[in-house]
């Protein structure tokens, strides 16, 4: 640090030398002056820049009930699942915006398609040198896509080893864990991203069991900032795997009034117990947190208070559980859901079936289109794919 003020000073002087030389030599012609000193000015700082453009952050997409985050660290860039199928467009748009069309890493967590789903929107956008994910085969035909663009476009497969660790920019990204049970979100890839003193953890949808084998395998845990496991779910998150790694932040990536009542109440009281500060996708929207090494910095796209933060998600919505009926309102939330995460599907030039996989049935120059969209026009679904 010291060492980059003080060869800064020196350049600065230098210029200032040059400066005051060039005009005190040739006072009369101006032209050599001004091109001689934009050429120093901007020959200065490149030396500077990697101290000077250092920059860290995590954004929390809000992409609903599944995951996705874009970690961005000195212009490089890795992207942590992708959300549902229906986020592909979100990712796109999310990659485009950050200029980052050459990924570093993407991580697949593991081959639910609430993870998965929308990667496909992320290698549209952008090649990736690494695609991390616990399984090289699925049976499903999400997976399959998701596979297929990952070998295009993604370098295929790789399916990590705990301990593996990766440069991002001058983060360190590290495997703690993966494939710990037979459960598909308990193979989930954990990982720490650590960036000066700053720690992000990265739990995809393990669950209690593959936290306790994180716990036995003696794996650094400490982290500032812990992405909940499993939307929140009471089988994530437990009290021993929570104390070990005691975040300041509780980052949870969950749909509103989802039908699966995630975040849980026995969860929110743990976290509320290790006095962490809860962060909500349903009821914060997108989430950045950004680091300079040292502190963090929180932006939200809403803000809620810390009461509605500790309110266990789908209560608000009786369609969530026929009969129980209380509530005459839950229409509005009802409607905006599928709105804002639409699902997206593939049409051909020609022909009258709409597909969730853009290569099913060898379509030439498929378009992607929302299902309602595909359905006004009278598409219907491929059995093949969808
Ligand atoms: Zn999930
Ligand atoms: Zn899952």
């Amino acid at each position: 640090m010291r060492n980059t003020k003080l060869r800064r000073c020196l350049a600065l002087l230098c210029l200032a030398l040059l400066l005051m030389a060039g005009c005190g030599m040739a006072p009369a012609s101006a032209t050599p002056a001004p091109a001689a000193s934009p050429a120093r000015m901007s020959a200065s700082p490149p030396t500077e820049l990697p101290e000077e453009g250092r920059s860290f952050s995590v954004h929390f997409i809000d992409v609903g009930q599944a995951d996705a985050a874009l970690v961005e660290c000195d212009g490089h860039f890795m992207l942590i699942d992708g959300g549902n199928r229906g986020d592909s467009d979100v990712i796109y748009t999310v990659l485009k915006k950050a200029g980052a069309d050459k990924l570093d890493i993407v991580v697949a967590s593991h081959a639910h398609e609430d993870h998965i789903g929308g990667l496909p929107g992320a290698f549209n956008y952008a090649t990736a040198e690494l695609t991390l994910c616990p399984v090289t085969d699925y049976d499903s035909g999400v997976f399959e896509t998701f596979k297929e663009y990952a070998e295009d476009r993604g370098g295929g497969l790789t399916v990590p080893e705990a301990g593996d660790m990766y440069d991002l920019g001058s983060a360190e990204v590290e495997i703690l864990g993966l494939n710990a049970g037979e459960d598909t979100n308990n193979t989930s890839i954990v990982l720490m991203i650590r960036y000066g003193e700053t720690s992000f953890l990265f739990t995809g949808d393990a669950e209690r069991e593959a936290e306790q084998a994180l716990l036995d395998s003696g794996a650094e845990l400490k982290a500032d900032v812990l992405k909940l496991g499993h939307h929140g779910s009471d089988t994530s998150t437990s009290y021993p795997f929570l104390r070990e790694v005691m975040p300041e932040y509780a980052v949870i990536s969950v749909g509103e009034g989802n039908s699966y009542e995630h975040p849980e109440e026995g969860t929110l009281s743990r976290l509320r117990d290790a006095d962490c500060k809860i962060l909500r996708t349903d009821l914060n929207g997108d989430i950045i947190i950004s680091s300079d090494g040292e502190e963090l910095t929180v932006t939200t796209d809403k803000t809620a208070t810390e009461e509605q933060l500790l309110v266990p998600g789908g209560k608000s919505r009786s369609i969530a559980k026929p009969g129980a009926g209380e509530s005459p309102e839950p229409t509005p939330a009802e409607t905006e859901q599928p709105q804002s995460r639409e699902t997206m599907v593939w049409i051909p030039k020609s022909g009258s079936k709409y597909h969730s996989d853009p290569e099913c049935s060898n379509m030439k120059d498929p378009t992607q289109v929302s299902l309602s969209q595909a359905e006004s026009m009278g598409y219907t679904p491929c059995k093949k794919c969808w």
